[in-house]
């Protein structure tokens, strides 16, 4: 039984394999030109501060518009660049185009740039980080650094030491896809993060489900206990925004007010 199951299992994932690591060897050495050859952009979506009702961030969110492929999402090429190391160079594409783009919003408006924990733990990131604002003239506190928990699982202390540093010099830090994974709130406890965002796994459908309501209620009160800004994921619906509003968050973030788009679709609502 177990025999012949394993060759099925075999015979019918093997194509599937060998597409994928195909594709993936592909990807991966395209990679390396797509830098060069200009083909990522960055996309934005808006942060809606429920207190004010005012847009008061824009996320940028990585896209690789790919000759052949059509658009790549950063699910499918982030993890091959962790891999390759080339999300050091990808990463401070990112950065850069952020901030140049923000230097050219109003004061009212902060980006938020995602960082991987392989950029963060690479040696010059916080020089990096010092450079880009210095170049792009932008001023400290409209910069706004997303960090996942698995950042800070190996090595924590090296983590923190690093954000620390970057604080130290103004930048906002906020703690990324809280509620998934190894979820400690004892990193809360470790470090002044500036913002909690409750990922979207437990936002998503939370009108529907009494459990995820519960979490939800119960981190952004942690975080209004804690004077920490706490942003719901993954809003798609009016229900989930009254939720959350409700539960306490701070500010949200979802399709629901708009997906990411490029720049220019958003500059018309944002009172340039
Ligand atoms: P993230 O930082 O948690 O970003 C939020 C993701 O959720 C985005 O996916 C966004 O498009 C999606 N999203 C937002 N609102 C909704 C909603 O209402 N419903 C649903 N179903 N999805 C929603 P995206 O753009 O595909 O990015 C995926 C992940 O890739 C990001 O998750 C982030 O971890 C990573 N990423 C994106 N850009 C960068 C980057 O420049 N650098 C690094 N290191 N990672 C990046
Ligand atoms: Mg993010
Ligand atoms: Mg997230
Ligand atoms: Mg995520």
């Amino acid at each position: 039984q177990a025999k012949s199951e394993g060759r099925n299992t075999i015979r019918y994932f093997e194509p599937e394999m060998r597409m994928r690591a195909e594709a993936r060897r592909v990807l991966e050495k395209e990679l390396g030109h797509a830098l060069e050859q200009g083909e990522f952009q960055l996309y934005y979506q808006p942060v809606l501060d429920l207190g004010s009702d005012h847009v008061t961030t824009l996320e940028a969110l990585v896209r690789w518009e790919h000759p052949r492929l059509g658009m790549v999402s950063p699910d499918n090429f982030i993890p091959l660049a962790e891999e390759t190391g080339q999300i050091i160079e990808l990463g401070t594409w990112v950065l850069e185009q952020a901030c140049r783009d923000a230097s050219k919003l109003g004061k009212a408006y902060r980006v938020a740039v995602n960082v991987s924990p392989i950029q963060l733990r690479s040696r010059s990131f916080v020089s990096t980080v010092c450079r880009v604002l210095e170049e792009t003239s932008l001023s400290a506190d409209r910069l706004e650094l997303e960090i996942t928990e698995t950042a800070l699982i190996e090595d924590g202390q090296l983590a923190f030491t690093i954000l620390r540093q970057l604080r130290d010099n103004g930048v906002r830090i906020a703690l990324d896809d809280f509620g998934t994974g190894y979820s400690s709130i004892n990193y809360l406890r470790q470090f002044p993060f500036d913002k909690i965002k409750i990922d979207r796994s437990l936002v998503t459908g939370a009108h529907l489900n009494s459990e995820s309501a519960a979490f939800v209620r119960m981190i952004a009160a942690l975080g209004n206990a804690l004077d920490v800004s706490t942003t719901a994921e993954g809003v798609e619906t009016i229900r989930e925004l009254d939720l959350v509003r409700q539960a306490g968050c701070s500010h949200v973030q979802g399709y629901f007010l708009s997906r990411p788009v490029p720049l220019a679709n958003l500059t018309p609502a944002l009172n340039l």
